[in-house]
């Protein structure tokens, strides 16, 4: 496939180029990934070259197909859940929720089910991915806090209650060789049905009215950012492509090997936060 721009990708930790590049484009649409939170002690899945760092995390087939599946997810869940709603923004949350105020971003869209630009004051953010802290019954469609299904979890299973684990990316732990046959899941409240967090799971797709939001924003930008994603999931790399199709440039924050490094006009290999720091003054 041919593209429109194929500019010779400039990768260097200088933010020079990017204050220029913001400069020029005032309708930014931003996407960022995993790279953005792990300042906050959330995991990443990926290494600097785009491989799981980890087992790879739940496939969506298997958990609505396997009661065992759906066992062992919400107990690893329950312990990870503890520190995962205790993780608060970080400088690039802030720094970037800023730039939303001083009318520099037009559209941001995220990768992470964590919701921490909102709570950095990010006004309009469309999760790619959904938010950990809903969930979702399969059958009814009806919808809760994750918080009461938090204590659904508790009180049916106690002894898991002070269990620790290393934290994993999905906001579960890593409670590994560990049966969990006698772990019991809770249904819907409203029908008895299967539940799942109310967000997108591997081989899963992203709900179809999300997607066509953020394609038209993407039209309305006039360049696109993307900040701490190696893109090597298909639901943020297909941004670029269409950004490039509509011969729109695309530079990048990120600390590693991306997809589209081919695709880009611009790279910054450094971490988010001094990166954005920088950006964010020299943007005043
Ligand atoms: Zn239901």
């Amino acid at each position: 496939m041919e593209y429109p721009l194929r500019h010779a990708e400039s990768t260097s930790t200088e933010i020079g180029p990017l204050v220029e590049f913001c400069a020029a484009h005032r309708r930014l649409f931003v996407l960022t990934g995993a790279g953005v939170s792990t300042a906050s002690g959330i995991p990443d899945y990926r290494d600097a070259d785009g491989e799981w760092k980890q087992r790879q995390p739940v496939d969506y087939r298997d958990f609505v197909s396997s009661p065992a599946t759906r066992q062992r997810y919400w107990a690893r869940s329950l312990v990870g859940w503890r520190r995962f709603v205790r993780a608060h923004p970080n400088a690039a949350h802030y720094a970037l929720s800023e730039l939303e105020q001083m009318g520099r971003i037009a559209h941001l869209i995220t990768q992470n089910v964590d919701d921490l630009h909102r709570r950095a004051g990010h006004r309009r953010v469309v999760d790619l991915h959904g938010r950990l802290a809903g969930v979702l019954c399969l059958e009814c469609g009806s919808r809760f806090a994750r918080a009461s299904v938090q204590m659904q979890l508790v009180l049916r299973n106690p002894h898991y209650q002070h269990l620790s684990a290393p934290d994993a990316p999905d906001g579960d732990a890593h409670l590994e060789q560990r049966d969990f046959s006698d772990f019991d899941v809770p249904g819907c409240a409203a029908c008895g049905g299967v539940l799942k967090p109310d967000v997108v799971f591997f081989g899963e797709n992203v709900p179809g009215e999300r997607v066509s939001e953020a394609y038209a924003a993407l039209t309305r930008a006039d360049a696109m950012l993307v900040i701490g994603s190696s893109l090597m999931v298909f639901s943020g790399y297909r941004f670029v492509r269409r950004a490039v199709e509509q011969g729109k440039r695309v530079a990048a924050i990120n600390l590693g090997r991306t997809r589209a490094d081919e695709l880009l006009s611009l790279k910054v290999s450094a971490p988010c936060i001094p990166v954005l720091r920088e950006l964010r003054a020299a943007l005043e």
